[in-house]
C-alpha cells in the first residue's frame, strides 16, 4: 500500500523566513520527485484514491501551496509547469488584489521576454503604520488566479476569506495599542482600536469567540482619544489608567463581556465558509470541494460547518499517512521548510510509507 504525501509550501521566494523556499531548492524538489517517478494528483484524485482505492499511478503526491501569494504566480507555477507538475493552491480571498493584468512571470523570461531582474519582486515588504513596521505580502490579482486555474496546473480552492483570529479568553492581557505586525495574517476579527481590550489570540474556526462589552470598549477607546491618541502610549501608567476603567466597570456591571455558545460558533463558521466558497467559485467559475484550515486549526463543531458549507475534503496541518481508507475529513499533510534536499528526501519516502508516516506522526506528538 502507498501513502500519498501532500506537501505544504508557502512562500517561493528569497525571504529568509520558514515559509520560504527559494525558486532553486523549489525546482530541486520537483526534479527529485520527477526522478523518483512520482506524479502528482489533484484533491479529487486522492480522494477518489483513500475512498474507493482508485488510483492510476505507482507514486503520486500532492503538491499544495497556502495563502496565496504574487509568488505562487511568478515561480511556483512556471516551475510546476516546466516539470509537468500540477499543483492545489488555498487561497486567502481577501489578499487578491482587484487590479486586473496579468503580471509577468518566469514564463516570460524562459520565452525570451524578459530578463530575470525585471521579474516582480516577492519578498516582503515593510509598511510602516503609526510609527512601527508592518510586514506587507506582494499579492496576486484575480486574472492570475484566474489563469492559473484554468490552466489546469494550479487548482485554486478556498483557505478562507480573512485568515484572522478570535479573542479566544476573557483573560486580558493588555490593550491595543501601536506595535510592530511582522507576521502577515493573524489579525483578529474583533474590536481593534487603539485602548480596547487584547486577549489571547485563537485561529477563528477553532474557537469560541469571547466578545467584549462595546460599551466598555468605547469607553477605553475614549479615553485614548482624549488623552493624546498615539502620544497616550507613551504614558509610562498608561496601563494603569486603563486598567481603572476596566475595574469600575466589572465592579459596576459584575462581567465585562460573554463567550459565544458552541451553536453561535457553528453558525458563524459556517456563514464564513459559505462566503469564501462563494466568493471563490463566482471568480473562476466552477464549484470547489476542498479547503484548508488556517494555521490547521479545527475541532468537531468546524469540521461540522465544513460540511454544511459543501466541502467533501479537508486537508489539516497534522502528519500522517494519506492512505485508502485514511478520513478524507482530515488530509495529512507536511510542511515544506527546509531548504535541505536531504531533509525533503527523507520525508517524501517517509510519508509515502504508511507504516513510516504513521510511526514518525506518532513519535512527533
Ligand atoms: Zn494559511
Amino acid at each position: 500500500m502507498f501513502s500519498v504525501p501532500v506537501l505544504l509550501y508557502h512562500h517561493i521566494n528569497y525571504d529568509n523566513d520558514v515559509l520560504s523556499i527559494s525558486p532553486e531548492v523549489f525546482e530541486e524538489h520537483l526534479k527529485y520527485l520527477k526522478q523518483e517517478g512520482y506524479v502528482s494528483i489533484d484533491d479529487e484524485e486522492l480522494a477518489q484514491y483513500m475512498i474507493e482505492g482508485k488510483k492510476d499511478w505507482q507514486k503520486a503526491v500532492v503538491i499544495t501551496f497556502d495563502d496565496g501569494y504574487l509568488d505562487t504566480w511568478v515561480w511556483a507555477y512556471p516551475l510546476l509547469k516546466k516539470y509537468g507538475f500540477k499543483a492545489l493552491l488555498f487561497l486567502v480571498t481577501w489578499n487578491v488584489e482587484e487590479e486586473e493584468s496579468l503580471g509577468f512571470n518566469l514564463d516570460d523570461v524562459y520565452a525570451g521576454k524578459i530578463q530575470m531582474d525585471k521579474l516582480p519582486k516577492c519578498e516582503a515588504q515593510y509598511a510602516i503604520i503609526d510609527g512601527f513596521r508592518h510586514k506587507v505580502e506582494s499579492k496576486l490579482c484575480w486574472s492570475e488566479v484566474r489563469f492559473m486555474d484554468k490552466s489546469g496546473i494550479i487548482k485554486v480552492l478556498p483557505h478562507s476569506k480573512m485568515h484572522q483570529k478570535v479573542y479566544a479568553s476573557d483573560k486580558i492581557i493588555g490593550y491595543n495599542r501601536p506595535r510592530e505586525k511582522l507576521s502577515y495574517f493573524g489579525d483578529v476579527a474583533g474590536d481593534k482600536r487603539y485602548g480596547t481590550l487584547d486577549f489571547d489570540r485563537k485561529p477563528e474556526f477553532a474557537y469560541n469567540e469571547f466578545i467584549p462589552d462595546k460599551d466598555l470598549n468605547d469607553m477605553l477607546h475614549k479615553h485614548v482619544l482624549d488623552n493624546g491618541y498615539l502620544d497616550f502610549f507613551k504614558k509610562e501608567n498608561y496601563k494603569r489608567e486603563l486598567d481603572e476603567i476596566v475595574e469600575n466597570y466589572r465592579q459596576e456591571k459584575g462581567s465585562i463581556g460573554v463567550f459565544e455558545t458552541d451553536e453561535q460558533r457553528y453558525m458563524r463558521v459556517l456563514r464564513e465558509l459559505k462566503l469564501v466558497k462563494g466568493e471563490l467559485e463566482t471568480e473562476i467559475k466552477r464549484k470547489t470541494y476542498s479547503f484548508a484550515w488556517p494555521w490547521g486549526a479545527y475541532d468537531e463543531i468546524s469540521i461540522k460547518a465544513a460540511k454544511e458549507a459543501g466541502f467533501k475534503y479537508l486537508f489539516t496541518t497534522k502528519t500522517g499517512a494519506n492512505i485508502v481508507g485514511s478520513n478524507v475529513l482530515e488530509i495529512k499533510r507536511f510542511r515544506v521548510w527546509k531548504s535541505d534536499l536531504n531533509w525533503f528526501k527523507m520525508r517524501l519516502q517517509m510519508y509515502s510509507s504508511p507504516l513510516l508516516a504513521r510511526v514518525y506522526s506518532y513519535l512527533k506528538k
